[in-house]
């Protein structure tokens, strides 16, 4: 049995199998051996398993992706017979006496480098496919899992790190839980484990030993427990159980308002990052959706979404959520969440970038035809939409002379167009501290104190190194709020918040006195804020 401790990011037991997910850096060491014969041996048996491996996924790709595209694999396995290659790795056992792991890194290294330097650029391509076989060849030889495929049985994944464009593309109904070393506690992969409702732990250093065991994931005390001795696992089914029933609990507090004793009253609405999640919205009785990532949309393609697309998915959301209200916030790439066809460059700062809305109004065509999806879905329930990263009137006035000539297009095709609110979220000091001037020009503000904190303190929110600088409850972010609400409330609109902080059990009271209007969360937060809500005086 073997205990690490890590980052809490969202409470809960998870009990299962552990699966080591995507490419382990291998640690590849030089060894001596004893046995040259022996050590050859070994490569091949691992030569033939990454061969076999390499079979599987031809056959998977050609069921999914055709044979052209497939036929990548069969190349792979072609480079593994390479005579020369495979000579190079038995010389370097037999001649050095070292580990296999050792040679055929060597051997890669070599190999890549040649084909590097050639001229044609067919030849200079395959230096990737060198590196891609001799990692695979190497991971086996350590004993790690190479494929990123989570399977058929429910997991406990361990990663490295996850990019939202993976944690989109997993089979939700197989994650028990999430532990990676990297990332931080507002990073895609924590907000993504919060609305599934599953524990989940950061800054965990993961072994390969432990792929295929028994772990327990305790997100309350932020631990990974690996191989449990009988008692602990028995207690820890306990926990289990007893954190069901409390789970269970919160939920005879489904279709209670969100009232407290005194009467006042507050929406509480669902942050989600795509229609999948539509499920745990239901199930937690959200009053509406506050806060809908459109821009996973975007990650889970290989190309930009055609208005059809959008539109499908935006209409799916109105319609499911009946009448309630869904606000759908406009693409916000770049940053953290990066996507190849848009072909961004590398920026030095990129959370200061170039990204959000900045990509909107320089690329119009990607904005209008998200905003043309979302008005024609705008017909099908009560659609609201709202821009991030705001941080000048000037902004505000182009994104409303766009929204309106695209409204008027729209008509004039004689495609029905509903009422549709339309807001900005309060994510910038700049933003925030022109708050009067921009409640003049919108329907409502949403609070995105993720970034709202990151820009305020001047802190990094994906930088896990910087946690223990990083004050949720600093002031500067509460002084904001407060000083956004009482002037969207000066002119007659409302202002909420849609960022983590909005789930703080903490600082519910304060923003209850503080008047703001909706709270949107994680879907698995509604009902402890409701409770915390109905809690208060
Ligand atoms: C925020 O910044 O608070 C927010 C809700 O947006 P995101 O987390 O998607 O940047
Ligand atoms: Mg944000």
């Amino acid at each position: 049995m073997e205990e690490r401790s890590g980052k809490k990011i969202f409470g809960g037991i998870a009990i299962g199998k552990i699966k080591l997910y995507g490419k382990a850096e291998n640690k590849v060491v030089r060894t001596k051996i004893e046995d040259a014969d022996a050590e050859i041996k070994r490569y091949e048996e691992a030569k033939a398993k990454a061969i076999e491996q390499l079979g599987q996924l031809y056959e998977k790709a050609l069921v999914e992706v055709g044979e052209a595209n497939a036929e990548i694999f069969n190349v792979h396995s072609m480079m593994l017979e390479d005579d020369d290659y495979n000579e190079s790795v038995h010389n370097i056992i037999s001649t050095q006496n070292v580990n296999a792991e050792y040679a055929a890194a060597v051997t890669g290294d070599n190999f890549a480098e040649v084909f590097a330097n050639m001229e044609d650029e067919y030849f200079k391509a395959r230096s990737a496919d060198v590196k891609d076989i001799t990692e695979r060849v190497v991971t086996i030889l350590c004993g790690g899992a190479e494929d990123s495929d989570i399977g058929d049985e429910p997991v406990i994944i361990v990663a490295e790190d996850l990019a939202p464009s993976e944690t989109v593309q997993m089979d939700k109904s197989k994650l028990l839980a999430f532990v990676t070393r990297l990332g931080s506690a507002n990073s895609h992969t924590a907000i993504l484990a919060r609305t599934m409702g599953i524990p989940a732990l950061i800054g965990v250093d993961r072994e390969e030993s432990w792929n295929g065991k028994i772990g327990i994931v305790d997100g309350y005390e932020g631990k990974l427990i690996i191989d449990p001795e009988m008692p602990v696992l028995e207690a820890y089914f306990k926990k289990k159980e007893a954190d069901d029933e409390q789970k269970q609990l919160l939920l005879t507090l489904k279709g209670k308002e969100n009232v407290t004793k005194s009467g006042q009253k507050i929406n509480l609405y669902a942050n989600i990052g795509n229609p999948g999640d539509l499920a745990s919205v239901i199930e937690n009785d959200a009053g509406g959706i506050g806060l809908f990532r459109s821009e996973f949309l975007y990650l889970e393609s290989e190309d930009y979404p055609t208005e059809e697309e959008q539109f499908q998915a935006y209409r799916k959301v109105v319609e499911t959520m009946g009448g309630k209200k869904v606000i759908i916030r406009t693409l916000d790439i770049g940053a953290d969440k990066q996507v190849d066809y848009f072909k961004l460059d590398k920026e030095d700062n990129p959370a200061l970038g170039y990204r959000a809305i900045r990509i909107c109004l320089t690329r119009p065509e990607i904005f209008r035809t998200q905003l043309r999806a979302l008005f024609r879905a705008s017909a099908y329930g009560n659609l609201a939409i709202m821009y991030p990263m705001i941080i000048s009137v000037d902004e505000v006035r182009k994104i409303k002379e766009i929204s309106k000539s695209v409204k008027e297009e729209l008509l004039a095709e004689g495609v029905s167009v509903g009422e549709v609110e339309e807001g900005i979220m309060i994510e910038t000091p700049a933003a925030a501290l022109m708050s009067d001037e921009l409640a003049k020009e919108v329907d409502f503000f949403s609070i995105g104190t993720n970034d709202l904190t990151q820009y305020t303190l001047a802190i990094d929110r994906q930088n896990a190194k910087l946690d223990a600088f990083y004050d949720a409850h600093h002031p500067a972010v509460l002084r904001f709020i407060q000083m956004v609400c009482d002037n969207a409330h000066k002119v007659g609109i409302w202002a909420g918040i849609c960022g983590e902080l909005g789930a703080d059990l903490e600082l519910t009271e304060t923003f209850l006195k503080m008047g703001l209007d909706e709270l949107s969360v994680s879907p698995g937060c509604i009902l402890p804020v409701r409770k915390a809500v109905r809690d208060t005086q």
